[in-house]
């Protein structure tokens, strides 16, 4: 999968995701995260990307032609088709592994970075086709979001992770948060790791681990389990760890 992240901070965005996981993918040629400076696109000689405000207001807006110019450079608009084009912004969905997993099929994702009050809407309207947010709070720049979008996305495709279980049994990928989790050693502090866990019984692992993350989604997140139909029988166990927690 290919990413183009459009920025006036290229580096901020290139140190964050060159290292870990999302950099060895990179090297092994599994990703290519490629950020262009807009302000390469500015037109003039000293590189001014942004001016004031019409009808007022503090601060300065990102202009119309450099954003359209740093986009159109990422394709032949007379032989390709427009890459998809994602707007960090507060004002769009939510970031969720859904969504994360929708924007994993496109083959090629741009990802447009805001900065100081923002961009001008004549090319968000022009080059955009969604704006995703990563939460209801305002940030100094879209870098940081888009390195969270890379990073979620770039888990979910083939090769970054030894195997599509490292991604698919976590929190929030079946609606639900992920259970406990144990390493070595067995005790450690006179706490235990459970008993089911040493057993090497395959099926009743995958059933504790089933069972207790819905028990910790109830706890912590309830809202999250009004969306799934749990059994009566599955309610039956989820109160039994309850009564043995308390
Ligand atoms: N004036 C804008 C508003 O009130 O909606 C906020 C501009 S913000 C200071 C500068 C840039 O940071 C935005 O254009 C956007 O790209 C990015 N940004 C800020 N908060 C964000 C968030 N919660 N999610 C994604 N991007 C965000």
């Amino acid at each position: 999968m290919k990413f183009s992240v459009l920025t006036l901070f290229p580096e901020q965005v290139k140190n964050f995701l060159s290292e870990s996981i999302i950099g060895r993918a990179m090297e092994k040629d599994i990703l290519s995260i490629d950020c262009i400076d807009i302000r390469d696109f500015s037109g003039n000689r000293y590189g001014k990307v942004d001016d004031t405000l019409f009808g007022g207001g503090t601060g300065m807006l990102m202009q119309c032609e450099p954003v359209f110019q740093a986009f159109s450079s990422l394709y032949d608009a007379s032989k390709e088709t427009k890459p998809h084009c994602v707007f960090m912004s507060p004002k769009g969905q939510v970031l969720s592994q859904k969504k994360a997993q929708e924007l994993a099929k496109y083959d090629h994702l741009v990802i447009l970075c805001g900065h100081y009050e923002g961009i001008d809407q004549r090319v968000l309207d022009e080059i955009v086709d969604e704006d995703v947010s990563i939460g209801d709070y305002v940030l100094t720049g879209g870098e940081v979001a888009a390195c969270v979008v890379i990073d979620c996305i770039s888990r979910m495709i083939d090769g970054v992770l030894p195997n599509s279980e490292a991604y698919e049994e976590e929190s929030h990928m079946s609606g639900y948060l992920e259970a406990p989790q144990y390493t070595k050693p067995n005790i450690w502090h006179d706490k235990k790791v459970p008993e089911v866990m040493l057993s090497g019984n395959h099926a009743k692992i995958k059933e504790w681990k089933r069972i207790h993350g819905l028990y910790d989604t109830w706890k912590r997140r309830p809202d999250m389990l009004e969306k799934l139909e749990i059994s009566a029988e599955d309610w039956q166990k989820i109160l039994k760890i309850d009564k043995e927690d308390s």
